[in-house]
């Protein structure tokens, strides 16, 4: 038996890319955010996380250039060592204003940011709460912690309720959620899930990956359901609307700072390279001075979410501009990838196991730069290709 052995036998995605259907690691030549290269193949972009259009924006490109001219290329350490400069602290206390909070602390990804705050936070005899939806890296945040860990099905209230119900009483208690979950565009209802952790006693944590630039004047999901005061930590990555690297996470001075020197995935990576750091500044300053951004981009969502149950696809509960395409069987979700791909768009397919068999769907997301012509073309081929599938009638 050779550990390898397992490696050797892997056969599937080489298989699929010898039939023409792998979608995933594909390389761009080019890309102008709303249109990219394969080759020489052009497709218009709906599956990036650019929600405000920021990677190309002319501001955020220079403080980028201009971070690394000054700062150089890296921190070439942890924020706890020598990794740490002016710039990260104020990024901290940008963020920490924007989403209402005390105190925010940068981590080197979005990933990092949810495994390390989760562990650092919850211990022995502490419970976590979460949506079975909740995001990868939340779920390997819980694996790490010590603490017992709970799930309540997907925006379930009673289901959660019923979970909390059965906790002991006098124990730690962290309920995560996503603010907008990532793969459906649903949101969390903020309101109901604040009530139930005031009634058990438990903080909660919203994952505001999908919803920082998008919801609540693009401050977030607590924001959007003016519920700042009742959120007890935000978490926010910039590798979505910040248009960067890094992640965060913002809550009260003293939780923070615990945080700060409890978090393993921070204390043993390197931070931010000044770039990031300087991009995400940018991109913070363009939320507030283009708010027109924000609503363009919500505007889009309507219009796309419209438009596609107005064609007869299955969009699920979305109300964001992530806009899912419902197809419910793996193998004709790739069938679709491929037909939209091969007719000019850029779409990502998610299949089981990442959700269950029945919701297996192409994710389609949109950017405040996607132009009207652009979206028209999406619909147009949507309609061809789901026709032709038999998608819709
Ligand atoms: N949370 C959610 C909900 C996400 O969608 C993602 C990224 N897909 C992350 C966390 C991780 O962020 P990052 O890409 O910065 O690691």
């Amino acid at each position: 038996m050779d550990l390898f052995d397992k490696c050797f036998a892997f056969t599937d995605a080489r298989e699929a890319q010898e039939a023409g259907f792998y979608p995933y690691f594909i390389p761009l030549s080019e890309t102008e955010a709303t249109e990219v290269t394969v080759g020489d193949h052009r497709l218009i972009m709906i599956g990036s996380n650019n929600y405000l259009g920021l990677t190309t924006h002319p501001k955020v490109r220079q403080a980028a250039i201009e971070a690394t001219q000054f700062y150089g290329t890296s921190c070439t350490g942890s924020r706890l060592l020598n990794g740490t400069l002016e710039l990260h602290l104020e990024l901290e206390r940008r963020l920490a204003e924007f989403v209402g909070t005390d105190a925010a602390l940068i981590f080197p990804t979005g990933y990092q940011t949810n495994v390390g705050t989760i562990s650092a936070l919850v211990g022995r005899g502490d419970f976590i709460v979460t949506d079975k939806e909740n995001h990868a890296s939340i779920v390997d945040g819980c694996r790490l912690a010590f603490g017992e860990v709970r799930r309540f099905n997907h925006n379930d209230m009673t289901h959660l309720e019923r979970v909390l119900s059965r906790l002991p009483e006098d124990v730690g208690k962290l309920m995560i959620v996503d603010g907008v979950f990532s793969m459906g565009g649903d949101v969390a209802p903020l309101p109901e899930i604040v009530a139930l952790c005031q009634k058990y006693g438990a903080r909660l944590m919203v994952d505001d990956a999908h919803a920082i630039g998008v919801l609540g004047g693009g401050r977030g999901t607590a924001a959007h359901f003016d519920l700042c005061e009742h959120v007890d930590l935000i978490m926010g990555t910039f590798s979505k609307s910040f248009a960067s690297l890094g992640g965060f996470i913002a809550g009260a001075e003293d939780v923070i700072h615990y945080i700060q020197h409890h978090a393993r995935s921070l204390i043993f990576s390197a931070s931010i390279t000044p770039a990031s750091t300087a991009a995400a500044l940018a991109a913070l300053e363009v939320m507030q001075e283009e708010p027109e951004r924000i609503a363009r981009v919500n505007q889009i969502g309507d219009r796309m979410r419209a438009g596609f149950r107005q064609l007869g696809f299955n969009v699920g509960d979305t109300k964001t501009p992530i806009v899912p395409i419902i197809i419910g069987d793996n193998t004709r979700t790739f069938m679709t990838w491929k037909a939209f791909y091969e007719a000019g768009l850029y779409t990502n397919p998610v299949v089981s196991p990442a959700v269950p068999p029945e919701l297996s769907l192409l994710r389609t997301s949109y950017m405040a730069t996607h132009t009207d012509e652009q979206l028209d073309r999406v619909l147009e081929i949507c309609a061809d290709v789901g026709r032709t599938i038999g998608l819709i009638g």
